[in-house]
């Protein structure tokens, strides 16, 4: 296996915009390290010694390194709460410990434990590509396939709202995740694109398909439905 240690953000970024194909970064490994990880048999380019690895505030901001692991979120004084309990999403204290936030979202996962959390937070990034350093909402960074180095995720400090989970049981893929914030209604369905969105009709215009997390008429009534729960 063949691992780039590189000293700067730059230096990462310009490895793996060299060899897109072949390349992969290392934050906690839990999804590179493993057979049949998006990793697999690609060079690793270890990020871990690059900083980003702290949560501050700043200006009524939160600057939440992408080297964050899921754990420190649940930990951190600092973190809204409906955000730490999406980070609860991953059940396995070990796995929490070492996965970070950039590694989850830059997985593009359609049962993300992150996504429709720091959606409906609307929450942005700072992420260096190769034409330079970016600022992108999470959503849209989401959506796309850019393959830039998250840097920070910038969020409302005081933001507040609550996010909500289905799944078989705590360890299997989520059927759908849920979060809202304010006016911002964000899905994760698996096997859907994830939805934002300022009205909680989402449903209405999303694409369902049956799996083993259930069926697309099962995920339908989810949708439709879970966002008149209340806590
Ligand atoms: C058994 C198992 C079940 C899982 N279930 C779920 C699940 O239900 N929901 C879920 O969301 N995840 C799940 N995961 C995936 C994973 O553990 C988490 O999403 C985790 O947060 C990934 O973080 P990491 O730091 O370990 O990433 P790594 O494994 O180190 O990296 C994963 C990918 O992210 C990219 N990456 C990492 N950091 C950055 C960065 N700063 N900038 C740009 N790209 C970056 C890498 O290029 C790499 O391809 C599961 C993993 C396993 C092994």
């Amino acid at each position: 296996m063949i691992i780039h240690r590189p000293q700067s953000a730059a230096e990462a970024v310009q490895i793996r915009y060299a060899s897109p194909d072949t390349t992969a970064y290392l934050a906690g490994g839990t999804d590179d390290l493993r057979l049949g990880g998006a990793a697999e048999g690609k060079e690793l380019i270890d990020i871990n010694a690059l900083g980003f690895d702290t949560i501050e505030e700043k200006d009524g901001k939160l600057y939440i390194g992408a080297q964050v692991t899921l754990q420190q979120l649940v930990e951190s004084d600092l973190i809204p709460a409906f955000i730490k309990e999406a980070a609860k999403f991953c059940a396995s204290f070990a796995k929490r410990n070492a996965a970070t936030v950039g590694g989850n979202l830059a997985l593009r996962r359609d049962d993300s434990y992150l996504a429709a959390a720091l959606c409906a937070a609307e929450a942005k990034l700072i992420a260096l590509s190769a034409k330079g350093e970016k600022e992108e909402s999470v959503y849209d960074y989401l959506k796309g396939s850019c393959k830039c180095l998250l840097e920070y995720i910038v969020l409302d400090k005081n933001r507040e709202g609550w996010v909500k989970r289905f799944g078989n049981t705590s360890s299997s893929h989520a059927a759908l995740i849920a979060a809202v914030s304010g006016e911002t209604y964000a899905l994760s369905v698996k096997g859907s694109a994830l939805a934002c969105s300022n009205t909680p009709d989402l449903y209405e215009t999303m694409e369902f398909c049956d799996d083993l997390t259930g069926s697309a008429e099962y995920k339908k009534y989810l949708a439709k439905t879970v966002f008149t729960l209340r806590r």
